[in-house]
């Protein structure tokens, strides 16, 4: 049987611990940080993530600032906000909600966000720093995955970490963290030969996907680290990770279950990113 990886509880440390900063930077400083979340058109995921922003925001004693657009937003006008955001000195980190309508290039967006402000770590800047290690965010889902690898206090050096996707977002990142921390790490994607071979090999296994149950009990060793990033929604409404947890729990020494797993975690490390770009560019050092 796993020891369960609780995503809310170690959530929560870490946000409390990013509202303790934050008051001492606000008495000490006058910084108060400020993050600008712009949301374009009607998404019903989009706008549930960007209110539990907003709410985290003012949890830990930021500023938010969202800014609602209309689905028919051109990308000019929202390379205007950009450029808007980029000069307030009130707003420290930008985040523009993906995805964004179609007659909008999301590459040009994010290339477009002050690097300093780029609190998701998406532009290329912050994508080569965190390749050659001298990064100063990391993007919050993996980060928020590495919290909960080490929060199990399992050592990643030496260990054979298998990743499975390979997307910017995640897939990539997170094989570069583990690698960062010598892991071993090997990626796996959809034209990889004899999956569950490979991750059969893995001490430390993440699954970020996006296919419900993908993961099963036969993929994984025992005693293995299961790190499920996958968000899938069933036909009944219910959430669902990658890994089909009834069959790869026994199996396991650690795993994260979904709902209560990453998801909490990427809101937290957000607000750590952002704390961390309004202490840099305000030039403070603790
Ligand atoms: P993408 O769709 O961008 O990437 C999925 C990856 O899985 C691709 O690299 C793809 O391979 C690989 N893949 C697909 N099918 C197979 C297969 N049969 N065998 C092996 N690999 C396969 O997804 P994301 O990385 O953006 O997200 C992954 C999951 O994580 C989703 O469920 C998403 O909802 C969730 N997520 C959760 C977050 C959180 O806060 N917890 C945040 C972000 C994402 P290939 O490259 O060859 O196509």
């Amino acid at each position: 049987m796993a020891n369960i990886i609780d995503g809310k509880a170690v959530s929560a440390k870490v946000k409390e611990q990013v509202r303790i900063e934050t008051e001492a930077l606000i008495q000490k400083h006058g910084i108060q940080p400020g993050l600008a979340v712009v949301i374009v058109g009607n998404d019903p995921a989009s706008r549930v993530y960007v209110n539990n922003k907003k709410k985290a925001c003012e949890a830990v004693g930021f500023k938010s600032f969202e800014y609602a657009l209309p689905e028919e937003t051109t990308q000019e006008e929202l390379l205007e906000l950009v450029d808007t955001l980029n000069k307030d000195k009130n707003v420290n980190g930008i985040l523009v909600q993906l995805p964004v309508p179609k007659q909008i290039d999301d590459k040009a967006i994010i290339n477009a966000i002050a690097a300093e402000k780029d609190v998701d770590a998406f532009h290329p800047e912050n994508v080569g720093r965190i390749m050659i290690g001298e990064y100063s965010f990391l993007p919050c889902t993996p980060a928020g995955a590495m919290e909960l690898i080490d929060s199990t206090g399992v050592e990643i050096a030496g260990k054979n970490c298998v990743v499975i996707g390979r997307s910017n977002i995640v897939g990539k990142p997170m094989a570069m963290l583990l690698l960062h921390r010598s892991g071993t790490v090997t990626i796996c994607h959809s034209k990889t030969q004899n999956l569950a071979e490979v991750t059969r090999q893995a001490d430390i296994l993440v699954a970020a996907v996006g296919r419900a149950n993908f993961v099963t009990g036969d993929m994984v060793k025992e005693g293995a680290v299961v790190i499920d990033v996958g968000i899938n929604r069933l036909d009944n409404g219910k959430l669902c990770g990658d890994v089909n947890y009834a069959e790869v729990e026994p199996k396991a020494s650690w795993i994260t279950p979904v709902p209560g797993g990453v998801g909490p975690m990427t809101i937290a490390m957000l607000m750590r990113n952002t704390l961390t770009a309004a202490k840099a560019q305000n030039g403070i050092q603790d």
